[in-house]
């Protein structure tokens, strides 16, 4: 696996392998985890190259505390992609990826404001940044993203759109730990009691699904909510059942299309997000 530290160097060892085939990349902030693994898995599964990048882009973090506390483990890191059969990583610097400041702002109208866009203000213009310029970079035929980040999908895809790319988006399903809590890098950052509370985000969530059956969406939001912030360790930021496409807030089951159910929780200081499928 090659490591690549630079722009140029990166795109040389990209051009290096572009005849074997279909270059698929995987960005991500590094602390990988087997939800990371995964999609990893998926994209050497389907492509001659694999392209992943471990970069913690400081324009999506609104909260400064959150981008200085985020795990790093650079060396960890390598060998997991490595053991995975990646062929290059990007390990940047900010100057790197930012040689100017970016003052690009994009519009994703709805999809954007609600959710994440509304309680993370500039986070997907931050995440549009860095991604439309690692795919600037990396020029990919497929590019990874996993479902944990709901919103973040209907954003890159719109992002895309925008842009004109003609890139596959390829969505990967959620990967948890035993007892349910979704894979995420933040998870490191919990102590012992937070942890061993965490579990109950997925828990309800997964048994709201079977209560649909009685229990309408107002109900189901306000039933979810009560449970989580139940127990003293958790704080619903948001629950909000939406349509998969649209991301409109929905307010029947009987709503035509696919509903997906997506909540942010802060645990302490660190912020956990997850989302579960209705229909
Ligand atoms: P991150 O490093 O958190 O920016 O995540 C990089 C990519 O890995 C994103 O596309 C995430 O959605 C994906 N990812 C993170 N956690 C998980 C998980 N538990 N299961 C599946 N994909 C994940």
């Amino acid at each position: 696996m090659k490591i690549c530290r630079t722009v140029s160097e990166l795109k040389n060892a990209i051009s290096e392998r572009r005849s074997l085939g279909s270059i698929g990349f995987v960005p991500t902030m590094g602390a990988l985890h087997a939800g990371h693994a995964s999609l990893i898995e998926r994209c050497r599964a389907e492509n001659a190259t694999v392209v992943a990048s471990v970069f913690v882009n400081p324009t999506q973090f609104n909260d400064k505390n959150d981008l200085k506390n985020y795990p790093r483990t650079e060396e960890a890191d390598a060998a997991l992609l490595e053991s995975k059969g990646c062929d290059i990583v990007f390990m940047p610097s900010v100057e790197e990826v930012y040689p100017e400041p970016d003052t690009r702002v994009f519009d994703f109208g709805t999809i954007g404001a609600v959710m994440e866009g509304a309680h993370r203000p500039g986070h997907f213009n931050g995440v549009a940044q860095v991604v439309s310029r690692l795919f600037d970079f990396v020029n990919p035929d497929k590019a990874y993203f996993g479902e944990k980040d709901f919103q973040q999908i209907a954003i890159i895809k719109s992002m895309c759109k925008q842009l004109g790319l003609t890139l596959e988006i390829v969505e990967c399903p959620i990967v948890r730990e035993a007892d349910g809590l979704a894979m995420s890098s933040r998870n490191t950052l919990l102590s012992p009691e937070q942890r061993a509370a965490a579990p109950v985000i997925h828990m309800t969530l997964a048994a709201s699904v079977a209560r649909k059956e009685w229990a309408d969406v107002e109900e189901t939001k306000k039933w979810v909510k009560e449970q989580i912030d139940s127990n003293n360790m958790l704080k619903v930021e948001y629950y909000d059942i939406v349509d998969s496409l649209t991301l409109c807030s929905v307010d029947s089951w009987e709503h035509d299309g696919s509903i997906y159910g997506c909540i942010a929780v802060q645990v302490g200081d660190v912020r956990l997000i997850d989302n579960i499928r209705y229909k």
